[in-house]
Order: C-alpha cells, then sequence, then structure tokens
C-alpha cells in the first residue's frame, strides 16, 4: 500500500525552546515518492520524521497521510494507527527476540499463521531468510539494517520513514546498502522520506529533496532543479563550489534567470567577447584535477563577490596573478524546467 503525505504548516517547538525545531513547513509527498531529505545536523529532519510517525505533536499545523487527518496539535492518531513504518540509524531491533519474531512484531492484527508467512516473505524480500533463528547481535550491522527494514514494511505502511538508516555502516559497505535498501523500498512501491546528511546519497536515491535550514524547508524539488535553480546559497553548495553571479550579468538572456554560477561554466580570456566582464585573477589554488582561479569583477559597484574559476591544470601561467582578464559564461549543461 502507498500514500500520499501532506504537511500543511506545520511547526514544533519542544518545552523550554527559544524557537522552532521546526517551522510552518508544508509539504506533499505523492504515493510512492522517495522523497530525500537532506540538511545539517541540527536542521529539524529526525523532528519532521518524529511528527510524521505520531512520536511527536506538531505545535501547529496539520499533517494527514492518504487523506486521513494524521495529527494537530490538538488530534493526534496514535503511532500504531498510523500506517507509518520508521527505520532509524540503530535499527534498534529487540536484542532478546529472534530475526523472525523481531520481523513478526508489528503484526498485532494478524493471526499467528499469517504473521508467520508476512515474516518470511519480508524476510525473503531483504535476502535474509537464511538468518530467520538468528539474533540481532549474530548478524551484521548491514543485517541488522536489513531486518530493520523489513520489521518496517512487514505491517504493510503507507508512507515508510528511514532516518539516516546508513550512517552508522563502514564505507565499503554503505553504498552497497543504501542501492539495496532503496531497491526494495521502490519494488514495494512505499510512499518514503529518506533523510541522509550525505547529498550524494540523496542524490542517488531520491525523486526530490527536501532541503532543511534552522527548520525550514528552504526547497523541495528535484536535484537537477536545486542544483540549476538553488533558492539561496546553502542550496546551491550543496553539490559544490558555486559563485553569485556578477550584478552586471544578472537578467542577461544568456543567462536566464541564474543566480548561482558552477566554477565549470566559467573561462578566462585575455580579449573581450560578447558579455565578457572585466575581472583581476586574485588568487591561484591547485584542486588536483584543475586550477581554482579566484576572481574579482572590475566595476564601480562596491560589493561583488569573488567568483571560482576551474580551468585546466597547463593554465597557470596564462593567467597571472593580478592579471586583468575578460570572464565569460560557457553554461556546463542543458537548462531543467
Ligand atoms: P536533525 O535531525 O536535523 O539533526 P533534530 O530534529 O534532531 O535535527 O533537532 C532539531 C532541533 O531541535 C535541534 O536544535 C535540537 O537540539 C532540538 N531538539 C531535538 N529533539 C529535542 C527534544 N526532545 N527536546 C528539546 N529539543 C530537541
Ligand atoms: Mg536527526
Amino acid at each position: 500500500m502507498s500514500a500520499d503525505l501532506h504537511l500543511q504548516s506545520v511547526s514544533k517547538r519542544y518545552p523550554r525552546a527559544l524557537q522552532d525545531a521546526v517551522h510552518q513547513v508544508s509539504l506533499t509527498v505523492p504515493p510512492g515518492e522517495i522523497l530525500g531529505v537532506v540538511g545539517a545536523s541540527g536542521s529539524g529532519k529526525t523532528t519532521l520524521l518524529r511528527m510524521i510517525a505520531g512520536l511527536e505533536t506538531p505545535s501547529q499545523g496539520e499533517i494527514s497521510i492518504g487523506g486521513q487527518l494524521a495529527a494537530t496539535p490538538t488530534r493526534v492518531v496514535p503511532p500504531e494507527k498510523r500506517g507509518v513504518g520508521l527505520v532509524f540509524q540503530e535499527g534498534a531491533l529487540f536484542p532478546h527476540m529472534n530475526v523472525v519474531r523481531n520481523v513478526s512484531y508489528g503484526l498485532h492484527r494478524h493471526l499467528k499463521h499469517q504473521r508467520l508467512g508476512i515474516a518470511e516473505q519480508m524476510l525473503a524480500l531483504v535476502g535474509l531468510s537464511h538468518k530467520r533463528h538468528n539474533y540481532p547481535h549474530e548478524l551484521s550491522g548491514g543485517e541488522r539494517q536489513r531486518i530493520a527494514l523489513a520489521r518496517a514494511l512487514a505491517p504493510d505502511p503507507k508512507v515508510i520513514l528511514l532516518d539516516e538508516p546508513f550512517s552508522n555502516l563502514d564505507p565499503s559497505l554503505r553504498t552497497y546498502l543504501r542501492d539495496q535498501l532503496l531497491e526494495i523500498v521502490r519494488r514495494v512501491g512505499t510512499t518514503a522520506l529518506v533523510v541522509t546528511h550525505d547529498v550524494m546519497d540523496a542524490l542517488v536515491i531520491a525523486d526530490r529533496l527536501a532541503v532543511f535550514r534552522e527548520g525550514r524547508l528552504v526547497q523541495c524539488a528535484s536535484s537537477e532543479q536545486i542544483y540549476h535553480h538553488p533558492a539561496d546559497a546553502y542550496c546551491a553548495r550543496l553539490f559544490g563550489p558555486a559563485s553569485p553571479a556578477p550584478r552586471a550579468w544578472r537578467g542577461q538572456s544568456w543567462l536566464g534567470d541564474r543566480t548561482w554560477i558552477r566554477p565549470q561554466e566559467l573561462e578566462l580570456h585575455t580579449q573581450s567577447q560578447e558579455g565578457a566582464l572585466r575581472v583581476r585573477v586574485n588568487a591561484v589554488r591547485f584542486e588536483g584535477e584543475h586550477l581554482g582561479f579566484l576572481v574579482r569583477p572590475i566595476t564601480d559597484t562596491e560589493g561583488e563577490e569573488q567568483l571560482l574559476v576551474h580551468l585546466p591544470l597547463h593554465q597557470r601561467e596564462r593567467h597571472p596573478l593580478n592579471a586583468e582578464r575578460w570572464l565569460v559564461f560557457r553554461r556546463a549543461a542543458p537548462e531543467e524546467g
């Protein structure tokens, strides 16, 4: 089963806190979508998931799942009645229960023989049928997370929430487990929110990204959209360095509505050409695969910011420090949306 999730102006302020942990977040996740939730530590990602799961009550706003009201500040549907599955950073399996009992734990409403059947089905789904009689301490970290996913999926939730499910695994296993978990979620077709502090994870697994900063939803869009049209500097820099577009270029037809520019979209020339901007070379740094040139527009207006330009290693001598050059924009990738 899969359903849409809708948040309307949801805020959460913890007791004694001076500001909201989550502030006026509105968000719609269509059925079957995998939404990546990214943002620095403390930006409210876990609080958001806990409100959706029913482990915290919103201070303001409404949450509905599959068109049914799940939470308002005064009316709260209990977690087990929401049809929401949860997987945390630490799988949090019950240590005294074997794998089958862990996986069938949430199936109170089923008859005993049905419970066993569903648990076996889920174990097959995550490829761990052969571990059915083992206890959590007999499993690897990756296996524990797969069991946690099986347990969360067993009651056939409408929405599944994964809070940094890969972050405690060693790097070699991480990518493998990440791809495996998400392949399973996609196959089951459940609507999913996946919190990760690694933007590369989010890029690979998610249909859209929701970017949080200080409790606010700053942007919710496809990764391409965020890459090319970031809502602010924070969103722009999620995917690597970016410089604000110089004032003289804003609104030019060849720049479109772009306000941020990637270093690989810029070139330095010794001769002027259409759209070129006069700049001075302020610094050059070796960045491994290329050189990073920091240049500043030479204009009468105050406060023009430096731009970072990536050029091939052999161009160091061509643009010495303090040289005046012409900066040219070359779009690196086709425009999205
Ligand atoms: P994230 O998951 O993005 O790291 P959290 O949702 O855990 O962020 O935290 C958001 C903010 O709420 C932080 O400032 C954090 O200190 C605060 N916070 C989180 N949980 C609680 C709690 N149970 N009581 C009080 N403050 C909390
Ligand atoms: Mg968190």
